[in-house]
């Protein structure tokens, strides 16, 4: 990785200079786009030496288009790309994906200044500003058009974006400046990595002439030749790959796909695939969707980030800014972005965001300190203590959201199924359950929950835990209502339909399945330690509280678990997938991780670089056997499913 001058997750953004209204950087001393019209020249250098508009309108259903970009900039190729394909596209379930790297990204203010000079692009742009994520590095996926056009946008340096994601480019605009100021762009390096991103047949255009960049595309093997340039340049570049220099091409299904299990994981994915047109089967044994531990009334978007910026805390930001993003739908009615406070509880929480805030820089978007009385300000209930403040955080309803989500014609519901058995044959694996013929499909996702690991077909036992978790439902009266979401040791939501969630409890080596009234009390007596004026009348609540128990499935290093099933040898199994140890991060992470799961099935951009990837990987979840295995909490797979 490149090195930056900010400390983490932070990054430079784009330092412009306005001349006649168009933007210009001072970091490189050149022009983002051409004085006499940036437009007509993005179409003519990157479009149409491209053929993109042809090409788009010959895609078949279900079929991905994508675009790779070097410099980002002010997102104009992006913008005009985007209307090539609302006024080519197929009327089919082809997506556009577009795939840009950009190592100084503009600030929104001045995006939306340099996009106000292409007013037939105006519904595009703002769509763009909207969802245009907070500064900080790494991977930002942007679901736009209602999921007909993707956008990976890796905040970093062009090299570092090759090295870590996964995509193969149909069509490449090589932007940047001009290689005369700005080499690193051009560097060899970046280009094989264009090479190795490249399908059989893609394209890729460049506004430069210069020879040497024309030989190192050569070099990688493209057939390249001079085309006439735009404006006042007399010629820019354009080429090919044959498709003998090409990388096999990405794995893919074509659905159907059958998924077991639909609490949130499941059913964003059911979602996610539906949208990108593929059929779902969406299996679960109980009568509704959100039955297990997805069920709770109300649950908090909220992450732990570390002291340390490492691939944990990336994963962890890079999914809460991109749930912010896909419960937007949802706003006002069962998602209520409220604001979230992690309050500096104790000393050693206080120590810890005291160090946190010292050896990294977050945007203000995402979070900021907050002083006691602020913090009792922004939450309406009195806070002994400050903390840091999540302005775009807040809580959902997660049921009544995944019922939403798997009501989608091409989601087939089968509710009250209990799987028994899950076995390969031909390439396709056979689903039986009680009752009914066994559903067949070439692709299965096992995303239960804690009943995963009984149903994974394998004889090995897995570094899963389930942890139970009691949640107290606290009646309206009995506190100060707060306005905003409150965790520390516990969390306190504001109140809904006259009850407000406060929980839960992490039990490791209790399996009550149903709510016990030593668990209210310990939510109590916790909640009352952290917020003591929190409580109206009552500075001892006692008596008897509603509450609910769910059984999160956690793993031995507190990641979730996505991708191929894999054997003890670290061998993939063909067409089945996990989706699970969430804990209790699921509200958070699920949408991020549904995106990406979706993006590996159908062989599209993958939305989670390479090494964020490797933290999911359902290979570290085998556990040697041993006698030692079946002993403590960590779940086996079931012999009845073999
Ligand atoms: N495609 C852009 C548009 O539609 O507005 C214009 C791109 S502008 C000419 C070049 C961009 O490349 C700048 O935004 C610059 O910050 C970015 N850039 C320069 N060097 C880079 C690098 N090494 N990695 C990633 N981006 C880089």
């Amino acid at each position: 990785m490149r090195e930056y001058n900010l400390k983490p997750p932070a990054i430079e953004a784009a330092d412009l200079q306005w001349r006649d209204g168009i933007p210009e950087s001072r970091q490189f001393g050149d022009v983002y786009f051409s004085r006499d019209n940036g437009l007509e020249e993005t179409r003519y250098v990157f479009l149409q030496q491209n053929e993109l508009p042809e090409r788009f309108r010959a895609l078949e259903d279900n079929d991905v288009f994508v675009v790779a970009e070097t410099g980002f900039g002010t997102g104009l190729n992006f913008l005009a790309t985007w209307q090539a394909w609302r006024e080519n596209r197929p009327h089919n379930h082809a997506i556009l994906h577009f795939v840009s790297a950009e190592r100084f990204p503009i600030a929104p203010e001045d995006l939306a200044r340099a996009l106000e000079l292409w007013p037939e692009l105006k519904p595009l742009a703002d769509e763009l500003l909207s969802s245009y994520p907070p500064l900080f590095r790494g991977t930002h996926r942007l679901v736009l058009d209602g999921g007909r056009v993707r956008l990976t946008l890796f905040f970093g340096d062009v090299v570092d974006a090759w090295s870590t994601l996964t995509f193969q480019a149909d069509a490449w605009f090589l932007d940047g400046f001009a290689p005369a100021c700005n080499p690193d762009m051009w560097l060899d390096e970046g280009i094989r990595l264009i090479r190795r991103h490249s399908k059989a047949g893609t394209t890729i255009a460049t506004f430069t002439a210069v020879g040497r960049i024309r030989r190192a595309l050569q070099g990688q093997g493209f057939a390249m030749r001079k085309a006439p340039g735009f404006g006042r340049k007399r010629d820019m570049i354009v080429g090919y790959l044959p498709p003998e220099e090409a990388e096999p091409a990405q794995p893919r299904t074509s659905g159907p796909v059958a998924i077991i299990g639909a609490g949130l994981a499941g059913s964003l994915l059911a979602n996610n695939l539906a949208q990108r047109g593929i059929e779902v089967v969406l299996i679960d044994a109980e009568q509704k969707a959100g039955a297990g531990a997805s069920g709770n009334l109300q649950g908090a978007s909220y992450v732990k980030l570390g002291v340390d910026f490492n691939a944990q805390t990336e994963l962890a930001l890079t999914a809460l800014n991109f749930a912010y993003q896909a419960y937007e739908p949802f706003r006002g009615r069962f998602w209520h972005p409220t604001g979230l406070l992690q309050l500096a509880w104790n000393e050693q929480e206080s120590d810890r965001q005291t160090r946190f805030l010292d050896r990294n820089h977050y945007p203000e978007t995402l979070l900021y300190p907050v002083d006691a009385s602020t913090a009792t300000d922004l939450t309406g209930v009195p806070c002994p203590f400050g903390g840091l403040w999540f302005p775009r955080s807040g809580w959902l309803s997660p049921q009544t959201i995944c019922q939403r989500l798997i009501d989608h014609p091409r989601i087939h519901q089968r509710l009250g199924v209990e799987v028994r058995r899950l076995t390969p044959c031909n390439g396709k694996w056979h689903i039986a359950s009680d009752g009914g013929p066994d559903t067949i499909v070439e692709s299965l996702v096992i995303a239960a929950g804690h009943l995963t690991p009984q149903l994974i077909p394998l004889q090995s036992s897995f570094r899963f835990k389930a942890i139970r978790g009691q949640v107290t439902h606290l009646p309206e009266g009995l506190l100060k209502a707060p306005r905003a979401v409150i965790c520390g040791e516990k969390y306190l939501n504001p109140m809904a339909g006259g009850t407000a969630v406060t929980g839960a409890t992490f039990d490791l080596h209790n399996a009550a399945p149903h709510p016990t009234e030593q668990s209210n009390q310990e939510n109590l007596d916790k909640l009352r330690t952290m917020l003591p004026d929190a409580f109206k009348d009552h500075p001892e609540p006692s008596g008897t509280f509603e509450g609910r128990v769910g059984f999160r499935c956690t793993t031995h290093d507190y990641q979730p678990v996505v991708g191929p099933v894999k054997d003890m040898e670290g061998r993939k199994l063909d067409g089945i997938y996990l989706f699970t140890g969430l804990g209790s991060k699921g509200i958070s992470y699920a949408p991020l991780l549904a995106e990406y799961l979706a993006d590996r099935l159908l062989g599209h951009p993958e939305a989670i670089p390479g090494p964020l990837q490797k933290l999911l990987d359902p290979g570290r979840m085998n556990r040697a056997k041993t006698k030692d295995n079946r002993k403590n909490t960590e779940l086996s797979s079931n012999e009845a499913v073999k």
